[in-house]
């Protein structure tokens, strides 16, 4: 498929979305009801939406879908039971059912570390990966990244900013990269010092001044773990060490990243903040289809403006910079840690500024492992979260 040059008369391309009943799962869902006859969804996945599961079976007719929280499996079944639809529940079905030969492209979805196995087991299954799924590339960047080469599959990347970047360095050939400019709106909280930010409240943590998106990007979006895990998938995504790698903060979120070579030029992918452009562009590549969606002009936006991102006060971007320098398995102990850690702030259990505490106090308690297995992986991720119940309750 990479370099498929097929057009809109051609063949549609078979699809499995993990996670449709997402931000990203139904934005992409509208991109496909965009380009009617472009793509046939195969598989539908969810993690306990039943009822959103079930309207979006009956409108896209895949051949199966699956629920990972069983207990709405007969729920699922008695609506689909007349639709020939295939329905299948728990983990283990949602990474099965990728291996399906009809799929051609897997759009990974699912938020957090559950999504790895799934992407991992389609990468094994020779399927092209349209990835929003940061967690995976953040928690195992090099097994992926392999994996990926060795099965010869392509990585769309679906992240707004890789996106971005894996567009400017279309054409490019071998040309090196000098740096990365990775964009970062900031936030509700831009500009606030560590003082306020102590004090901020989920009500407003929710709040982004951009992006509509599930709960924990929104949070991660305003803590600006979001911006560290980025740059951990920029490194893994694009083969650049970190000190390639500046983030800068753009409020109007409008440049979505940037790439400046050797010779000093900079190419930048602007648009406007709609994560259904992102979405198309991965599905539909090489190609860019026509659509209806909002475009952008400079006189809406006069002005674009960057600033440098506060580390001081975001310590979370610091801690996200720091495991990549130790590497191994520390950002898989990050990555477990801000799970929890967002889980209780979510629930009300921990301040905003606690967060950073907890990831501190579980890769202080976790210890680092060098190139670590897929089954270590696991087995990390399950004492960071520990680590980070033990962190909650101490606090
Ligand atoms: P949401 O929380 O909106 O959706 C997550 C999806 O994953 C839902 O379909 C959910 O199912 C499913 N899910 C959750 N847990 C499990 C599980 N254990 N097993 C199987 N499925 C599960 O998240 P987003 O769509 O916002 O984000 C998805 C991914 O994309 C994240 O990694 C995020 O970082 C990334 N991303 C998101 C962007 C955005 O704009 N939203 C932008 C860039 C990247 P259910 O709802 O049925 O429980």
């Amino acid at each position: 498929m990479p370099n498929d040059t097929s057009t809109a008369a051609s063949p549609p391309r078979h699809i499995a979305i993990l996670g449709s009943t997402g931000s990203i799962g139904t934005q992409a869902l509208e991109v496909v009801r965009a380009h009617p006859g472009r793509f046939v969804v195969e598989v539908l996945t969810a993690g306990r939406n039943a009822d959103l599961l079930i309207s979006q079976a009956l409108e896209f007719k895949p051949n199966a879908v699956a629920i990972a929280d069983v207990s709405q499996l007969d729920k699922v079944k008695d609506a689909l039971w007349s639709a020939d639809i295939k329905v299948y529940g728990g983990e283990d079905a949602v990474a099965q059912l990728v291996e399906m030969e009809s799929i051609q492209v897997v759009l990974s979805a699912i938020v957090g570390f559950a999504g790895l196995a799934p992407t991992m087991r389609a990468i094994e299954a020779g399927k092209h990966i349209a990835i929003a799924n940061k967690e995976t590339l953040v928690v195992a960047g090099e097994l992926v990244t392999q994996a990926a080469e060795r099965k010869n599959v392509a990585l769309l990347p679906v992240d707004s900013e890789h996106s971005a970047i894996f567009q400017c360095l279309s054409g490019e050939g071998h040309n090196p990269i000098e740096k990365l400019i990775l964009t970062a709106s900031g936030g509700p909280f831009r500009g606030f010092s560590a003082e306020q930010l102590a004090s901020v409240t989920l009500e407003q943590a929710l709040k982004h001044p951009n992006w509509t998106m599930g709960a924990k990007i929104t949070i991660d979006s305003a803590s600006m773990m979001n911006k560290g895990l980025e740059v951990i998938e920029a490194k893994w995504l694009f083969d650049v060490s970190v000190d390639q790698i500046e983030v800068a903060v753009h409020p109007q979120s409008i440049v979505h990243s940037c790439v400046q070579f050797q010779d000093g030029s900079v190419i930048a992918q602007l648009g406007v903040p709609d994560m259904k452009l992102p979405i198309q562009y991965a599905l539909g590549y090489p190609q860019r289809l026509p659509n209806a969606f909002p475009r952008f002009s400079f006189t809406d936006y006069p002005q674009l403006t960057f600033e440098q991102p506060d580390p001081g006060a975001f310590r979370n971007l610091q801690l996200a910079y720091d495991v990549i320098a130790e590497g191994g398995s520390a950002p898989c102990v990050l990555n477990a840690a801000n799970e929890i850690a967002v889980a209780a702030f979510l629930k009300k259990e921990v301040g905003f500024t606690q967060m950073s505490a907890v990831i501190e106090e579980a890769l202080a308690s976790v210890q680092t492992v060098q190139k670590p297995s897929l089954e270590a992986l696991f087995e990390i991720d399950t004492l960071a979260r520990d680590a980070a119940h033990r962190a909650i309750k101490s606090a």
